[in-house]
């Protein structure tokens, strides 16, 4: 039975006002995707960039010093098409190991934790070149990714040492000119030759980052039908590679077409078995989609740092812009945006980590798990895209503000910066995709009761704020309340949805974007106050207070603008009635008024005092 098919018989038996509620076992669910959905704000565990080990500090310092020692100084030169100082660069941060680390030691990797790896990406885009970043990220993510984990042991010994060491670069070319974001409808085709020793690739791959350097490629084709994977060597007759596209931003990375015509594949280079490219295609797209997460929001710190020294010396009737109030609440803005990217970026390597630390990694299906792990955290791969890549989109546009006039010129920083950042909200899925899959995954672990979604949603018809287990000192207890108050609220939004459209909320646009950004804000403050919760008493968590409160206020306000758009415009008559006095009575019981003037105050203040982002 298909996955559609088990949807559909599930929604069809069972509706979610039948079932019972009984209680959430809240230890079992660390370590799983969507976790943070229906744990409550006294409960469960987040792990972020406070809890890193020493190892994870090592590796922090050795890839910043080198961002900020290497490839900040070459910054301009890297800005625009420069492959041999791109290759050297991306030479050397081979050599460091930073290639290698998902790559298995027995090829020449460091096999270390999915933490460490985003560490590195956090740590090196101090080096503010976000085409470099491109390059690097293309290269270990989506083209060296699939032959880590579907790679046959000759293909592994084959590419994986010479990829991980920087002396190979990889691409991976998905994209057709008629498939982007509906990426396995490409034309491409495979067929084996009748000696039965190659395949024939026909067709056009659009787009390729690292297209016009690489030595490897992975690529995808029908095989009579079958959507296929296959690696390409640079020795493949018939690979023709394509002019360099001439972009708006990232201009120092290589992005090209790849023509293949009767391109002849060794058999030995088909990935995984004939039929998996799917599978292939999409999974690795997940690491991806966490990886931009984590570069966008180091983006943004830099971005507010350039704009903050801006800030500090430009000066305008006879003040330095940086006294202004509009100025200082774009400044608050910023740090708390980067601040929330930071949590839900580690919020989910932690959680992958917590999983995949307890598998051998010597066990025959290591990478079956590890993909099956990552795949259950889809969900949050997808958030942590569209938060990192919106928030870094808010601080350029910004930064660009700030700058003013100067803004606009290329001497200046942030006219480039303006220009790379675009892409990040189209590639790795559209944030559109992004937002469709993270309601279609949340609609999909309902149903399928991947985690209790159905019991939470039980658990809480009656009583949208439940007791929770925090002091009455706590001082962000009216916030801890609002937080409930939202996912009550996604809830009964999600409830609602359901019974009207069945498994058929996933085609249901309209509903599903404002769906997906209640759980996007849910999942930004319910990680930031887990966050801030851990933090030891001081005055780390004194400043993590003051964004926190700012967060929640605004994606307070995002919540109850999508909730209440879903509520009017699916019910109708007494039950929209009841609905809108369910949503004012529990919204009255948080007791939650937010301040936000004077969140933005205490931010700026703190920011001000400490000179550049501060909390990293
Ligand atoms: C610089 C650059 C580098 C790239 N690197 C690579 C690479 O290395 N490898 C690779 O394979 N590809 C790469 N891509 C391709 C990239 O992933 C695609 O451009 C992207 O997935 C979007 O596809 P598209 O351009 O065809 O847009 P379309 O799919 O045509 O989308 C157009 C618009 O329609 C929206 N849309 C589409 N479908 C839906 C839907 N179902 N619901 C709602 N809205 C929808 C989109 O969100 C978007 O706003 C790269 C692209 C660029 C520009």
């Amino acid at each position: 039975m298909s996955e559609t098919e088990v949807l559909e018989q599930k929604t069809k038996q069972t509706t979610l006002t039948e079932l019972e509620s009984f209680p959430i076992d809240y230890d079992k669910l660390v370590g799983r995707g969507g976790a943070f959905l229906v744990t409550s704000v006294d409960e469960g565990y987040v792990f972020s960039r406070e809890e890193f080990t020493e190892e994870h500090k090592m590796f922090d310092q050795t890839a910043r010093e080198y961002g900020e020692n290497r490839i900040m100084p070459l910054c301009e030169k890297l800005n625009v098409l420069n492959k041999d100082l791109s290759l050297e660069i991306f030479r050397e941060i081979g050599e460091l190991g930073f290639l290698g680390v998902d790559v298995p030691e027995e090829y020449g990797g460091l096999a270390l934790d999915k933490t460490t790896a985003c560490i590195i990406v956090d740590a090196l885009s101090s080096g503010r070149n976000a085409s470099i970043m491109v390059t690097a990220s293309a290269h270990t993510g989506i083209a060296m990714l699939p032959i880590v984990w579907y790679g046959n042991p000759e293909q592994k010994q084959k590419y994986l040492p010479k990829l991980a060491s920087g002396e190979w670069m990889g691409s991976y070319a998905l994209t057709e000119s008629g498939a982007g974001s509906d990426a396995l409808s490409g034309t491409t085709t495979a067929m084996l030759n009748e000696e039965g020793t190659h395949y024939l690739l026909n067709g056009t791959k659009i787009f390729v980052t690292n297209g016009g350097w690489c030595d490897v490629a992975v690529t995808f084709a029908s095989v009579n039908g079958k959507y296929t994977a296959f690696i390409l060597d640079k020795d493949c007759e018939g690979w023709v590679i394509g002019e360099e596209e001439k972009k708006m931003g990232i201009k120092g990375s290589s992005t090209v077409t790849f023509f293949l015509e009767d391109c002849k594949v060794p058999v030995k280079n088909l990935l995984g078995n004939v039929g998996e490219g799917g599978p292939i295609a999409f999974n690795v797209l997940y690491v991806g989609r966490y990886k931009l997460g984590v570069t966008t929001a180091a983006g943004a710190k830099f971005v507010l740092d350039g704009a903050l020294e801006y800030a500090n010396e430009r000066e305008q009737f006879n003040k330095t812009i940086k006294n202004f109030g509009m100025i200082q609440r774009k400044f608050a803005n910023m740090v708390t945006r980067a601040w929330e990217g930071d949590s839900i970026n580690y919020m989910i390597t932690g959680s992958i980590d917590h999983t995949l630390n307890t598998v051998d990694k010597s066990a025959e299906n290591y990478f079956e798990i590890v993909q099956k792990t990552i795949e259950d955290h889809g969900i949050e791969a997808s958030i942590s895209k569209v938060v990192g890549s919106e928030a870094l989109a808010y601080t350029v546009d910004e930064g660009v503000q700030i700058y003013g006039g100067n803004g606009f010129i290329e001497e200046y920083p942030m006219a480039c910066a303006y220009r790379d950042e675009r892409i990040n909200r189209i590639f790795e899925g559209t944030n559109e995709i992004n937002r469709l899959i993270i309601g279609g995954t949340l609609l999909k672990k309902a149903i399928l009761e991947e985690i209790p979604l159905r019991d939470a949603i039980a658990s809480r018809m009656e009583n949208w704020i439940p007791q929770l287990n925090l002091s009455e000192n706590e001082l962000l207890l009216s916030e801890a309340k609002a937080i409930e108050f939202c996912r009550s609220f996604m809830f009964h939004c999600l409830h609602e949805s359901i019974l009207k459209y069945g498994q058929d909320l996933k085609n249901e646009q309209w509903v599903i974007e404002p769906l997906a950004n209640m759980v996007i804000a849910l999942s930004i403050m319910d990680t930031g106050f887990k966050r801030y919760r851990q933090l030891a008493e001081g005055e780390h968590k004194n400043h993590v207070r003051e964004v926190l409160s700012l967060s929640v206020a605004d994606q307070y306000e995002v919540c109850l603008q999508a909730g209440r758009d879903i509520v009017n415009y699916l019910l109708s008559g007494e039950k929209l009635t009841s609905s809108l006095e369910l949503i004012t009575k529990w919204e009255g019981d948080t007791g939650y008024r937010p301040d936000r003037i004077r969140c933005q105050k205490a931010i700026v203040t703190t920011l001000y005092t400490q000179k550049k982002y501060y909390l990293n």
